[in-house]
């Protein structure tokens, strides 16, 4: 099995001491799954005090990291062959788990992360894709990076003790997973569904189909394209019944009505 390199130039590789202590991540490391290569860009500072940054031309708030430093980073890094180099930046292409999926056929990723106001223009030519995170803005892209690291290496070979569970995940396919119950069978009142003790593999089958479906319509109705949409609405079996003990609340998504679909 190859192993895959992830070389991250940052300011604050002390940040990335937490996937040392991350479960199923660490278990890739120790099993060299994966390699996560920390370039210190302090190591390629300029002048006796190794500066990393400097004042914005034309005035402004903030210091903005020089590209001296990156460049020189980047340099250092021996590249595989199959490689690609993503630029940590919430002016990006918000981070999808297609894009997991679509690198973890690589043999290596290099991210480049920010700091302070963020980094010289004339570092986005290095990069092949700039990654969001998500429409707000982060102090630095060590938490994108290690967003990345950890979301990738668990789609690798041999990472997960059982590979069956990305299947259904939420976001492989265009639905959000069915609900998960473990014991006890009643808690606080809350009872599991009679379905999953039932024995009846079918029928367990199917009604995790069809929360996924409730799911995704009524969390995140935006990852269904219209076509399927139009599908689902037509299944006659379809029907949404509102589920008391797990509802969504999140303002401006999840709108709190009774859809039937006979
Ligand atoms: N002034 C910049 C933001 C700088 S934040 C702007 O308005 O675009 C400092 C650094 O943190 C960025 O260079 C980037 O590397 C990282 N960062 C902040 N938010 C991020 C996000 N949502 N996704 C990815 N990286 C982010």
């Amino acid at each position: 099995m190859k192993d895959f390199n992830f070389e991250v130039i940052t300011l604050f590789p002390q940040a990335f001491e937490l996937i040392n202590n991350l479960g199923v991540i660490t278990r890739a490391l120790e099993k060299k799954l994966i390699n996560v290569n920390l370039h210190n860009l302090r190591d390629y500072g300029i002048g006796r005090h190794r500066q990393v940054d400097d004042k914005p031309y034309g005035g402004g708030s903030g210091m903005v990291l020089k590209p001296e430093p990156i460049y020189n980073a980047y340099k250092s890094i021996k590249k595989c062959i199959k490689s690609k180099t993503l630029l940590m930046t919430p002016q990006g292409k918000v981070l999808k788990q297609k894009d997991l999926l679509r690198w973890s056929d690589l043999d290596q990723i290099i991210i480049i992360c920010g700091q302070y106001e963020g980094f010289d223009e004339r570092v986005r030519c290095l990069a092949d894709e700039e990654i969001s995170l998500g429409d707000y803005v982060l102090s630095g892209g060590e938490v994108p990076a290690m967003a990345i690291i950890n979301g990738l290496t668990r789609l690798l070979p041999g990472t997960l003790g059982d590979q069956n569970s990305l299947i259904d995940e939420s976001h492989n396919s265009s639905l959000l997973e069915y609900p998960h119950y473990t014991r006890p069978l009643i808690f606080r009142g809350m009872r599991v569904p009679d379905v999953l003790i039932s024995g009846n593999h079918q029928e367990i089958k199917c009604w995790r189909y069809q929360q996924s479906l409730e799911r995704t319509i009524e969390r995140r109705k935006d990852l269904i394209s219209e076509k399927n949409l139009l599908n689902f609405k037509e299944q006659k079996s379809y029907k949404k019944k509102s589920n008391n003990y797990n509802k969504f609340q999140n303002e401006g998504v999840y709108e709190d009505e009774d859809h039937i679909w006979m």
